[in-house]
């Protein structure tokens, strides 16, 4: 590869890079497969007055601030495919058990994978 084409071929990277709808495409494909989708922890937390939280993998943004960057950055690498009733599983043994009124999804990007 040419120096040209090496620059050529860094630009489109970037580019891809900052195109959400690009990496959303991307990050489903990786984190989604037919209703099943990557988590990568299920844990209780004490926020809002505790809630039992499921965190899920894959994002479309590239926030400076992101706190779960690994998961946004290497979704092939974390967690693992689960189906929605196994989320309301974890996510209902969990709050059962601690005696939390709320559940939620955070960590990535809830919606990659949802129809447009
Ligand atoms: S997970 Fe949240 S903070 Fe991190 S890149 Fe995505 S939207 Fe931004």
């Amino acid at each position: 590869m040419t120096p040209d084409q090496s620059k050529k071929a860094q630009h489109k990277t970037d580019v891809r890079a900052c195109d959400p709808l690009a990496k959303a495409e991307e990050a489903a494909r990786i984190v989604c497969q037919g209703e099943r989708r990557k988590y990568h922890r299920f844990r209780p937390a004490r926020f809002y007055g505790g809630i039992a939280t499921a965190d899920c993998v894959g994002c479309c943004l590239s926030c400076a601030f992101c706190w779960s960057w690994h998961q946004v950055a290497r979704p092939q690498d974390c967690g693992r495919l689960y189906t929605p009733q196994e989320v309301a599983g974890q996510l209902t043994a969990i709050a059962r058990k601690r005696g939390y009124p709320q559940v939620r999804i955070s960590g990535n990007e809830r919606s990659s994978g949802f129809p447009p």
